[in-house]
């Protein structure tokens, strides 16, 4: 990870703005009454080459922005573009030619392989769904994958029963890349595996990144794993980005109470350091009835009476570090 990254140099591969994803809540009727509002007015940029980390509790929403990126999931509103197209709007050939530049590795692989099928075909499956190559080609294809992600080719006949955790998850990293995808969004792909495996996987998806100048959204729920493999890192609570920022200096000085919080729960490695454990009041909000103004004011330390009332604006404080808060309002944060 090169933390002294300069991303405003870099070609933006993924541009979002203001997606959201409301779930719609039925009455007995069949009519719509309510929405969950999973992700609600996030905004972001993708840079060629670069790891975005996506951080936040259970239930934030980052996994549903992975997911409405790659349409997986249909957006309720925003803009997403990819290398100047607009995802949203496109169909048939189109969708499906972008669709094999961006590919998902999924948390959990033993549900994301099929028992009844040898890792061979799991491998090749993208490919024979997207015509691609003749049989021969595509055995050499999946060979060469394997090797990739360090099998011998006797794996080829394996099921995915036969494999560990770390190896599934190498089979399903093989499967993303039999595409030849330029980004993947990775969603919690180590958080199933045991800590001493979670280093392996995540060290072969960096040598893989720096092989093929791979782009990775990386969703976790871990700071420390986020840390280790992130360039830059956004910070959601509540289907919204409320700090994004390059990773040292976002672990060095975080500006936003919820990030800030989140950090202070962090172990440090070494016993003597102290830091003050930031506790949060009350649980977080249902996405169904958000708070108004800023949606972190009901749990924040350092609420003041605006923030009740007025949504807070994403403001750039220092280059490249965005954050969502009126403390950093000048003129909110006076009164
Ligand atoms: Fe806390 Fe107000 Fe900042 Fe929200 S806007 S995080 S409530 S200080």
């Amino acid at each position: 990870m090169d933390s002294t990254r300069q991303t405003d140099t870099q070609n933006v591969l993924l541009r979002v703005r203001g997606l959201k994803k409301w779930f719609p809540v039925k009455s007995s009727l069949g009519r719509t009454v309510r929405h969950v509002k999973a992700i609600n007015d996030v905004s972001f940029d993708l840079y060629e080459g670069e790891t975005f980390g996506l951080v936040g509790e259970s239930g934030c929403g980052k996994s549903t922005t992975g997911r409405s990126i790659l349409r997986l999931i249909e957006p309720t509103a925003g803009e997403i573009t990819y290398r100047g197209k607009n995802v949203l709007e496109l169909k048939g050939s189109e969708l499906r030619s972008i669709r094999q530049e961006m590919q998902m590795v999924f948390q959990d692989p033993h549900s994301s392989l099929d028992p009844k099928k040898r890792v061979g075909y799991a491998i090749e499956e993208p490919l024979i769904i997207h015509r691609l190559g003749s049989k021969q080609e595509r055995l050499e294809r999946v060979l060469s994958l394997l090797e990739k992600v360090g099998f011998s080719e006797e794996y080829y006949y394996r099921y995915p029963h036969e494999l560990s955790g770390g190896q599934r998850q190498r089979i399903g990293l093989a499967r993303a890349l039999a595409l030849n995808p330029r980004l993947i969004v990775c969603d919690e792909p180590v958080s199933a595996l045991d800590v001493s495996i979670q280093s392996q996987v995540m060290n072969l998806l960096q040598e893989i990144q720096a092989e093929l100048g791979l782009t990775y959204l990386f969703v976790a729920h871990d700071l420390s794993v986020v840390r280790h493999i992130a360039d830059r890192v956004g910070v959601m609570y509540l289907g919204q980005l409320v700090e994004q920022a390059p990773t040292e200096q976002l672990y060095a000085e975080p500006l936003h109470p919820y990030t800030k919080s989140l950090l202070s729960a962090v172990p440090i490695p070494n016993p003597r350091a102290k830091r003050e454990r930031i506790l949060l009041r009350g649980e977080i909000p249902s996405p169904l009835n958000p708070p108004s103004g800023c949606i972190f004011h009901t749990r924040c330390p350092f609420v003041m009476e605006a923030c009740k009332s007025v949504v807070p604006k994403s403001r750039e404080v220092a280059p490249n570090h965005y954050v969502q808060c009126h403390l950093y309002d000048e003129d909110l944060s006076a009164k």
